[in-house]
């Protein structure tokens, strides 16, 4: 049997496309290697967003350069972000490759195989597909292996933020039928997944602009009242799409886990102006004091940019007020790259790079020490943990989250796997906690 090794760079969407891809390969034949040096095809299935990510994307591709020397009849290929950037330029750009498939384009992955091994022709595919057979070939798949599953429910952006490539390589906003999404969450719950993450690049614009669909609050009221169903979390947020309404679900559904990634990108509102982000640093404290009004316990995590072009240092420090203020959870932070095709891109950026490098350290530095702050309190309480499998860390230990999106790792046994327990937290560490099941009853019967 053929063997494919398949790299996965990026955001969730991402995730969701190699299961996508995961599951054609294996129509078609093709089973999953760990080990390239294995492997009759190899593809990446890679994101632009960041330019670090790029670049290793370029990385990998020389480092299996050899092994295409070795072995002429393996089959190279890259999809997702970077391939839709780069089109058919790929190919000249890596004489090595022979397959560049974008976005909208990985359900004619087997026709594409085909013609290259057939053929040994070089061959890409990176037109975008109008809305209706989007819509069509909306990611689906209602088997699950696991408790937990990201459930595509919109795709691609309309926002054109100046520095994201996102509406450049994922294409135009269309939302899926809400009764697609609903029947195939009924689906997975049926064959046990017990927490649905519903996903998209602004989940809370979904089905703006279709007639007769409902709003992304309302799916979310839907979503609490499939049976079987414990948690809900969705992700990623745009500021200016979140809705009264939809802030108010985390006050009134039972199963919305109170955790929330709300990207604020910067808190000068000078910047988020340059940035079109479309929303003042007092719009998003205005969201962020409902939500913890209706849901005092939230935490949020959110996006931070550092060092877009033109920031002063007042500019940086409305950065720092805000975080200090919201105390995130977590933050991701990114120092600017200007990405091809966007509009920040033309812009002059004067700021010395050891100044934006600088600053990217203040801000490290402060928001390192509210997370810890945060997940330290945790310690000594007793949370519900949603128990997804056995832990890495080995030692019989099982895995789950909480509410707040963190693992915890505690000794148990397999039959807790896909349900809710409370845990003692007793040490909290940078990515995880450690806890101990609360309930002694529980660990019957654990070897
Ligand atoms: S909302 Fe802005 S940052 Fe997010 S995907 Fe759309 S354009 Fe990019």
């Amino acid at each position: 049997m053929k063997q494919y090794f398949l790299e996965t760079f990026g955001c969730q969407m991402n995730v969701v496309d190699s299961e996508r891809i995961a599951a054609l390969l294996e129509q078609i034949g093709y089973q999953p290697t760990d080990d390239a040096e294995q492997a009759d095809l190899i593809l990446l299935n890679t994101c632009s967003v960041r330019d670090k990510a790029e670049r290793k994307v370029i990385g990998h591709l020389g480092r299996y350069k050899p092994l295409k020397q070795q072995r002429p009849e393996l089959i190279l290929g890259v999809g997702g972000c970077v391939a839709q950037q780069e089109g058919e330029d790929f190919l000249s750009r890596v004489p090595h490759l022979d397959l560049v498939f974008g976005t909208h384009n990985i359900h004619r992955l087997p026709e594409m195989l085909e013609k290259v091994e057939r053929e040994r022709e070089r061959v890409h595919a990176v037109e975008f597909l109008d809305r209706e057979t989007r819509v069509r070939l909306f990611p689906k798949r209602s088997d699950s292996d696991s408790v937990t599953r990201f459930v595509t429910v919109m795709q691609g952006c309309d926002n054109f933020c100046s520095y994201c490539i996102v509406p450049y390589v994922r294409g135009r906003e269309v939302s899926r039928p809400s009764g697609e999404i609903i029947e195939e969450i009924r689906q997975l719950a049926e064959n046990g997944v017990r927490e649905v993450t519903l996903i998209g690049q602004n989940v809370n614009s979904y089905g703006l602009g279709v007639e007769g669909e409902l709003s992304f609050a309302e799916l979310l009221r839907r979503v609490n009242a499939v049976d079987g169903i414990e948690r809900i979390r969705f992700t990623t947020s745009h500021p200016k799409d979140l809705s009264d309404e939809l802030i108010d679900c985390f006050g009134e559904l039972d199963k919305l886990c109170h955790h929330l990634q709300l990207p604020l990108q910067s808190g000068s509102d000078r910047i988020l102006e340059k940035m079109n982000r479309g929303y003042t640093a007092g719009d998003y404290l205005a969201r962020v004091e409902r939500l913890k009004r209706v849901c005092p316990d939230i935490r949020l995590t959110t996006d931070l940019i550092v060092g877009f072009p033109g920031e002063t240092e007042e500019d940086f420090a409305a950065t720092l007020a805000v975080v200090e203020q919201v105390r995130y959870a977590d933050a991701y932070t990114f120092l600017y790259s200007p990405r091809p095709k966007t509009a920040a891109a033309k812009l002059p950026d004067d700021t010395p790079a050891q100044v934006k490098q600088e600053r990217f350290d203040r801000l490290l530095d402060i928001q390192n020490a509210i997370s810890e702050q945060t997940w330290q309190s945790d310690v000594g309480g007793i949370f519900p943990v949603l128990v997804e499998g056995r832990s890495r860390q080995g030692q019989g230990q099982l895995f789950g989250r909480t509410t707040w999106n963190r693992i915890v790792n505690f000794a148990g046994p397999d039959e807790l796997v896909g349900r809710i327990v409370p845990v003692r937290v007793t040490s909290s560490f940078r990515n995880s906690q450690l806890g101990e099941l609360v309930d002694r009853n529980l660990l019957r019967g654990a070897g």
